[in-house]
This record gives C-alpha cells, sequence and structure tokens, in this order.
C-alpha cells in the first residue's frame, strides 16, 4: 500500500516529469534567469486564465499582499482588516508596514471573513479590506465589495488558497477568485493548487494605474533603469519557476477536478457519521479543496489526530490559535472570548490529505481509520 501523504508533489511531478524537466534544462541553457521569456509567456497566459487585465508575478505570495498595500498608498496607522482565522501572512504585512491590522471574525459554516462583523469594526481609519479566499472557497465578495464601495475601502483579495475558483454574483456575473477587487495576490509555494518548485506569487489587478504602481514597487520602485522614483522591494518570479507554471497552468482545471472529486468521495464516507460536519459548499462559488476541512464535535479532536498520525495517516490542525491570541500581536490585547466562532474553529477543525494523486484505495483507507476511531470512542 503506498504511502499517505497530506500533498503528494512528487506523484504529481511524476505524471508530467518529461516536460517539466526539459522546461527546466532549457531555462538554464538560455541563461535567462530573473524576468525572462518564461515569466512573461506566464504572465500572459495567466492573464487569460483569470480574464484580468494585468498580472504582476513576484516572489512569493507574503509579498504579493505587501506590495498591494504598499501600491494603494497606505499610511502607518491606517487600519487594514484581515479574518481571524488565515495564514499568519495576511495581517503580518499590514504589521511590517506599520498599518493597524483590525482583525474580524469569520462565518462558522465557510470560514471566511464575516460582512456582518466587517461593518462592527469599521472605523474613519479603516483603509482596506484584505478577504482570505480559505480552503478554495471564496469570501462573500458580493457583499465584501459593497461595503468596500459604500466606505471608500479598497479590497485586497488574499487568493492564495483559491486559484480558479469563482464566484457568481446575485446578477449572473461570474469572476475568478482574485480579480473582483482592486488587488488579488496568490501564492505558488509549492502545495498552494498551482504550485511551482520553490517560492513564487502574484498580485492582479484590473486597474492600469495600480498595475503600473505595483510593478515598479516589485522592481526597487524604478521604471527606467537606475532611476528610483520610490522605495519599493526586490520581488521576482525566477525564470524556472515561471516554466514549470506554465507547463502546471496547463493541468490546473484538471487538477481542481481531482481535488474535487477526492472531496466527493470524503463527502460520501463521512456524510452520516454524527461526530463530522463536512465542508461547506456556498453555491455561489466553486470549491476547488485546497483543504478538505471537517469539523469534529462531541469527540476528541486531538486524540483523533493522533490516532490517524499513529496510523501512518497525516492530519493537520489548519488553524490552531486564534490571530488575537498569538503572541506575535499581543499588542492588539486580544482575550479569549473575544472572538467566539474562530476560537470554535480552532477547536474543532481537522484536514485530511488533499491532493492531485489521491486513490480510492487511499481515501478508504484514510476515512476507515478516521470512523473506526470515531465508533470505537463513542457512549464511553
Ligand atoms: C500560503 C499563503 C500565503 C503566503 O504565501 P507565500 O507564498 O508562502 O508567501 C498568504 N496567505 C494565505 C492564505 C496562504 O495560504
Amino acid at each position: 500500500m503506498s504511502d499517505i501523504q497530506m500533498v503528494d508533489l512528487k506523484g504529481q511531478y511524476n505524471r508530467i516529469k518529461s516536460q517539466i524537466d526539459s522546461a527546466i534544462l532549457d531555462v538554464v541553457a538560455s541563461s535567462a534567469y530573473i524576468n525572462g521569456p518564461e515569466v512573461k509567456k506566464f504572465q500572459a497566459e495567466l492573464e487569460e486564465f483569470l480574464s484580468v487585465k494585468h498580472v504582476i508575478p513576484c516572489a512569493n505570495g507574503t509579498d504579493a499582499l505587501q506590495i498591494a498595500l504598499m501600491a494603494l498608498g497606505l499610511e502607518p496607522g491606517d487600519e487594514v482588516l484581515t479574518p481571524n482565522f488565515t495564514f499568519i501572512a495576511t495581517p503580518e504585512v499590514s504589521a511590517l508596514l506599520n498599518l493597524k491590522p483590525v482583525i474580524v471574525d469569520v462565518t462558522e459554516d465557510s470560514f471566511v471573513i464575516d460582512p456582518e462583523d466587517i461593518r462592527r469594526k469599521i472605523t474613519p481609519k479603516t483603509k482596506a479590506i484584505i478577504p482570505v479566499h480559505l480552503f478554495g472557497q471564496c469570501a462573500n465578495m458580493e457583499e465584501i465589495l459593497a461595503i468596500a464601495k459604500e466606505h471608500g475601502i479598497a479590497v485586497i483579495e488574499d487568493t492564495a488558497q483559491a486559484i480558479s475558483s469563482d464566484f457568481t454574483f446575485s446578477n449572473g456575473e461570474k469572476h475568478m477568485a482574485g480579480t473582483m477587487g482592486d488587488f488579488g495576490c496568490t501564492s505558488f509555494f509549492p502545495s498552494k493548487n498551482l504550485g511551482c518548485y520553490g517560492d513564487g506569487g502574484a498580485l492582479y489587478t484590473n486597474d492600469d494605474e495600480l498595475a503600473a504602481k505595483a510593478r515598479q514597487i516589485a522592481n526597487h520602485g524604478m521604471k527606467v533603469r537606475y532611476y528610483h522614483n520610490m522605495v519599493g522591494v526586490n520581488s521576482r518570479l525566477d525564470s524556472i519557476q515561471a516554466a514549470i507554471l506554465r507547463i502546471k497552468l496547463r493541468e490546473l482545471n484538471d487538477y481542481c477536478d481531482r481535488r474535487r472529486k477526492a472531496a466527493d468521495t470524503y463527502d460520501n464516507y463521512f456524510a452520516n457519521v454524527p461526530e463530522l460536519t463536512t465542508p461547506y459548499r456556498d453555491p455561489r462559488t466553486t470549491h476547488t479543496f485546497h483543504q478538505y476541512t471537517l469539523k469534529v464535535k462531541g469527540a476528541d479532536r486531538d486524540a483523533l489526530q493522533k490516532h490517524m498520525m499513529d496510523s501512518g495517516i497525516p492530519a493537520m490542525i489548519y488553524y490552531p490559535v486564534p490571530l488575537h491570541l498569538q503572541e506575535a500581536f499581543a499588542h492588539l490585547d486580544g482575550k479569549k472570548g473575544d472572538f467566539p466562532t474562530t476560537e470554535m474553529l480552532c477547536e474543532q477543525v481537522i484536514s485530511l490529505p488533499m491532493h492531485t494523486e489521491l486513490t480510492e484505495e487511499q481515501l478508504e483507507r484514510i476515512a476507515t481509520t478516521l470512523i473506526s476511531f470515531l465508533e470505537k470512542n463513542r457512549n464511553q
């Protein structure tokens, strides 16, 4: 029986090995290692895939968020709303730029930023909202864009976990994750749904001016070489990574189908298990299942995780600690009880192996290991 992994990058590579190997060697031979033709081609192909005017490749998803905040001209003390239940990068960049991250609770069903709590947290100093399209599903962009418009606030979509998910508005319009706000920011970290073989990221925008600014910031604040109009950063995508991403972009729809199929299989196994809540699927957004995350109630979640690990099946807690209780954000004075939904989710969630290479046999083994633990421990 093959090993079960949280993410099987090697199995995925093996299916496209010859294409990838020759693309890498071509870049090596070309010696155009930074911002070479492969980067420009990838940029154009991703723009077409997403139906967005501008893609600005950069070094990683965290940089993308930072560059977006810089391009929007936010100033020290400006408040940036971020969901509580997310990876640290989202509020981290705000703090780094001396902006004030303001933490917002999430929805209990789909774990994304809660529009009602956004309304409660808005002040005259609020300058941006960063919705995170968590685990592969879009936040409620209809509400968020309406609130942002009403208050003149910028929207930066963190779409690191939701490339190729889309959102359908009540008027029937449908848009790709990351192309609805002022900026979309994504990551090509190896384990993301479109991952390269190192670090990589990109910003998306439909605004020509913001695109030019972001491009300039990512390149040391210069438009003309060695003439620097503003303070920028060094954040570039390697040509080798772009060459890999071009190949994997062609596979992305298939990758998403494989993830959804694995999720459907899990859903069937877990449908009638009383301790488990399977992932909610918001009908407005496609779910690309960056993670398959269950909620566990009436059973010992941590003991369950240990049992899975002991049985050779990885299971992870994304995320174990709410942002307001992280030591790095102690200065925001968060207390236990301030964010009831996020705190509850941190105690209940468990994510199962989710990738493009899961077999029926592996899914069955994962599901039966999990269910038999719950059955054994029921009514004790
Ligand atoms: C991975 C991730 C990031 C950061 O991307 P990096 O490329 O690792 O810097 C930001 N936000 C979310 C939600 C992520 O999952």
